[in-house]
């Protein structure tokens, strides 16, 4: 039982911690093979040094200067005066219905125009900027319109009716603005070009928070998932754990099943006779000894707690005993009073396996499960000072 719970977190854990790996091998390649490229800077040399290489191609390297339009540049079609190379224009159609705010993109249009990255006088042309990741291009201009008149906006919301309204954003990389780049460095038609590389390992970069921020950037991609992995783990031992212990806990009846002569009484269960939410403590069976049990009278529902420093098995037999001899004892006097028959009527259960103590420390926790189950009040116990305590 335990090592079946045992078994399967290990084997839940190892599955999450396949499926992170592989998403972590991803960040890794990239990670080494961003710290492999060399970081070339942009001047008159860098010519020369690139039509050198094998195919006139560097694979991939770092390059970092500002942003140049080669002839003509964008002009922003809402933020006067702004003037730049790459431009998105995103349209949102944001609806509310019943308070809830839902929002759609309806276009996104992206202008570029041709731009080089330049530095100490020399440029070098970048390539299909659209598919390099990283880029966070600054909003330029931001707004909203409806076609409802304020009036109408104001009912309608509070009355949780529809609205409608259009936000409209644009984006601009405005020249100036210091980009690093990554990717394959090539000059095979006389210009230095910046291009997606053609390994799929090596991811195309454009970034306007330098070498150190997109590369602290991966490691705390990295990090996330070791946290991801942790926390997961952690929820699953924990669960293990919690259902180990909700199986692990209760009564139970012995090998010997309804032919024990005591177990035919138990009623296996982790939870206490007429409870949803009192657990037995321990796992009990009618041969645990040092127990605090539990009887009650199926007729009336009315409850006896007991405690023994003997098996529970010679305990019960004792009440068995003193119910078939209608003794005046709590558990004989109550069976006789109440007309039940023991066979049909009464059930056992262990309430707490308290492992090797004093008879004291027993008695302790026997009147504390008195007390809690209110047995002396409206129940079957006596007393405490009636009774044989020579259990
Ligand atoms: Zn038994
Ligand atoms: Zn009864």
């Amino acid at each position: 039982m335990e090592t079946a719970v045992m078994v399967g977190s290990a084997v839940i854990t190892g599955f999450l911690y396949y499926r992170l790996r592989k998403l972590d091998t991803n960040y890794h390649r990239y990670l080494d093979q961003i710290k492999d490229a060399p970081h070339l800077s942009i001047d008159q040399n860098l010519q020369s040094i690139v039509s050198e290489a094998p195919d006139n191609t560097i694979p991939y390297a770092v390059i970092e200067g500002s942003v140049e339009a080669i002839d003509k540049t964008l002009k922003s079609e809402h933020a006067l005066g702004v003037m730049g190379v790459l431009e998105m224009l995103i349209r949102r159609e944001h609806k509310m219905f019943l308070w809830r705010d839902t929002t759609r993109v309806i276009s996104t249009i992206r202008h570029s125009v041709p731009f080089v990255i330049k530095d100490n006088n020399a440029g070098v042309k970048v390539d299909d900027p659209l598919s390099a990741t990283g880029l966070e291009i600054p909003i330029i201009h931001d707004s909203f319109e409806t076609s409802m008149s304020l009036l109408q906006f104001i009912v309608s919301y509070v009355i949780g009716k529809e609205t409608k309204g259009f936000q409209t954003t644009e984006k601009m990389l405005s020249e100036g603005t210091v980009l690093t780049g990554i990717g394959k460095l090539s000059t095979s038609t006389g210009t230095l070009v910046l291009s997606p590389p053609s390994s799929a390992d090596r991811p195309y970069i454009l970034s306007d928070i330098g070498f150190s921020g997109i590369s602290s950037k991966f490691q705390s991609n990295l990090k996330l998932k070791d946290f991801l992995f942790i926390s997961a783990s952690i929820t699953v031992l924990l669960f293990a754990r919690w259902l180990y212990n909700a199986l692990y806990h209760g009564t139970f009846k012995c090998a010997k099943n309804n032919k024990c002569t005591v177990c035919k009484y138990i009623k296996e269960s982790h939870f206490l006779y007429g409870t949803y939410f009192c657990r037995t403590i321990g796992r009990i069976t009618c041969e645990t000894s040092n127990v605090i049990y539990l009887i009650t009278c199926r007729i009336c529902e009315q409850q006896y707690v007991g405690e023994t420093g003997r098996t529970l098995y010679e305990r019960i037999k004792e009440h068995q005993y003193s119910v078939n001899a209608h003794l005046n004892d709590a558990v004989g006097r109550h069976f006789s009073d109440c007309d039940a028959s023991i066979a049909d009527d009464m059930i056992v259960q262990g309430i707490e396996s308290l492992g090797p103590c004093t008879a004291k420390f027993r008695r302790s926790k026997e009147e504390g499960w008195i007390r809690y189950l209110n047995t002396l009040a409206h129940g079957i116990n006596r007393r405490h000072a009636v009774g044989n305590r020579n259990k």
